[in-house]
């Protein structure tokens, strides 16, 4: 069953469909917002008055290129590029870059908008933005990613700055791809523009802490949806899908705080460790050796490995989805249930469906949408942009306290924003509206622009 939308925010959506065709995951970020802003518009009609919401699904400006780049034999090989710059009320874009083969307009622009919410949740000065490329990395050379990565940013450059937009990583891109993208920018330039990009290494200009951010951002909040209900995560069985950056320092924050995370997955299938996961092993196979999940198992003949297999099948108290945009469905929702799970968080953009998430809510499972719960990798990229400015470099500790700091104060202005509402505990409408209205109130204050 899909939920109605308020009289005034159906004919908005209807624009958005007719506007937008075949964006489909655009599309359903949208409705997913708009869902929860009936109430706002009774409460501050005048946000409904300056066409808040109609120009907040508008794009600022996108950018749609050509990357022409030379594979190892000589070859030509062309891609197509984005950079959606959605929305700059509360400070220059900022959001990831991502290189995956599925990339087109309707995933960049999904991805841009719930930035913009993401970003306004973290209370940092950051708008939105999203950008990547239809470049699959996989199995490519390290001179194949910078070839790419260079020809990227020989178009890219002149749209981007520290005061402009910030770009960062997202799926397939790291810190190997940054810095090409970086040097490439800072040759054409002819300027040493830290800001200009986050998720540097930490030698030229990077924070401690951004690697780990978005998956311990996760586990903070996760932490935090729990103590609302006498719970915590220590001792609890997780299970996190995905094994790329998010994935690995959610499941090292979690194991740290006492979980036992017994399951992760790859794009190919399920790695079970009843032991729980070997983290050292897990890091070596995907971060320096950039090796499939299969190599896991040769290593570690305990685990099991499942092939195709569903990862949200295996028993668990807290799952927790890191790996990409609509992979738990209201099927997988149920099973987990079924299964005991008492909790989820989102440490992926969006990786819940519509009708998961409904199934989450009716039984009264807190679930962190993604927009709140892994809010720590931007906002660590936020103070990663203050070090810039003040050519500063934080400790590892400091930096931490600060991200797990920004989560608290996340989770409790969702969960006050739920209450406001009349949704308590409903963190999807405590997101979309104290995001939305951060927002909206700087847009109506900066005038029709
Ligand atoms: N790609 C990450 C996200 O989805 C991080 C973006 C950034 O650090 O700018 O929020």
């Amino acid at each position: 069953m899909v939920a109605g939308l308020d009289e005034k925010l159906e004919p908005i959506y209807q624009d958005v469909l007719r506007r937008n065709p075949g964006e489909t995951e655009f599309h359903q970020a949208v409705r997913e917002v708009l869902e929860t802003l009936g109430p706002v518009l009774v409460k501050y009609p005048e946000l409904a008055d300056q066409k808040i919401i109609q120009r907040i699904c508008e794009p600022e400006r996108q950018i749609i290129f050509r990357v022409p780049w030379q594979d190892d034999r000589g070859q030509i090989q062309i891609n197509r590029a984005f950079r959606v710059e959605f929305n700059s009320a509360l400070g220059p874009f900022k959001g990831g870059m991502r290189f995956h083969p599925s990339v087109y307009l309707g995933i960049i622009k999904f991805l841009g908008f719930e930035q913009i919410f993401k970003n306004a949740l973290t209370g940092l000065p950051i708008g939105g933005g999203k950008g990547g490329s239809d470049f699959d990395p996989k199995g490519k050379s390290d001179s194949e990613i910078m070839r790419f990565c260079q020809s990227l940013m020989t178009e890219l450059y002149r749209h981007i700055g520290e005061h402009t937009d910030v770009p960062a990583g997202d799926i397939g891109v790291g810190q190997r791809e940054i810095g090409y993208l970086f040097g490439q920018y800072k040759r054409i330039t002819n300027r040493y523009e830290s800001g200009v990009f986050t998720g540097k290494g930490l030698s030229w200009g990077g924070s401690r802490a951004r690697t780990e951010a978005t998956g311990y951002g996760t586990i903070f909040f996760l932490e935090e949806m729990l103590k609302v209900r006498g719970e915590s995560i220590e001792g609890k069985t997780c299970i996190v899908s995905g094994s790329g950056n998010v994935a690995i320092y959610a499941i090292e924050k979690a194991m740290a705080m006492g979980a036992r995370v017994i399951a992760c997955s790859d794009s190919n299938g399920v790695v079970v460790d009843q032991d729980g996961i070997d983290l050292d092993l897990l890091k070596q196979i995907k971060e320096i050796e950039r090796r499939r999940l299969t190599s896991y198992v040769q290593e570690k003949t305990s685990a099991t490995y499942l092939e195709d297999g569903c990862i949200w099948n295996i028993p668990c108290q807290v799952a927790l989805p890191c790996a990409t945009q609509n992979e738990l469905t209201a099927k997988d929702a149920q099973c987990l249930i079924k299964n005991g799970c008492i909790a989820v968080a989102e440490g992926a953009n969006m990786p819940t469906t519509p009708e998961g998430i409904r199934v989450l809510l009716e039984a009264g499972i807190p679930f962190g949408p993604g927009k709140a719960a892994n809010a720590g990798g931007v906002a660590t990229s936020a103070l990663e942009m203050q070090q810039n400015a003040s050519r500063d470099s934080w400790s590892f500790e400091h930096t931490e306290q600060r991200l797990q700091q920004i989560m608290v104060n996340i989770h409790r202005h969702c969960y006050e924003t739920s209450e406001e509402f009349d949704a308590q505990g409903n963190y999807v409408v405590g997101a979309n509206i104290a995001g939305f209205l951060k927002v909206g109130q700087a847009m109506a204050a900066l005038g029709l622009v």
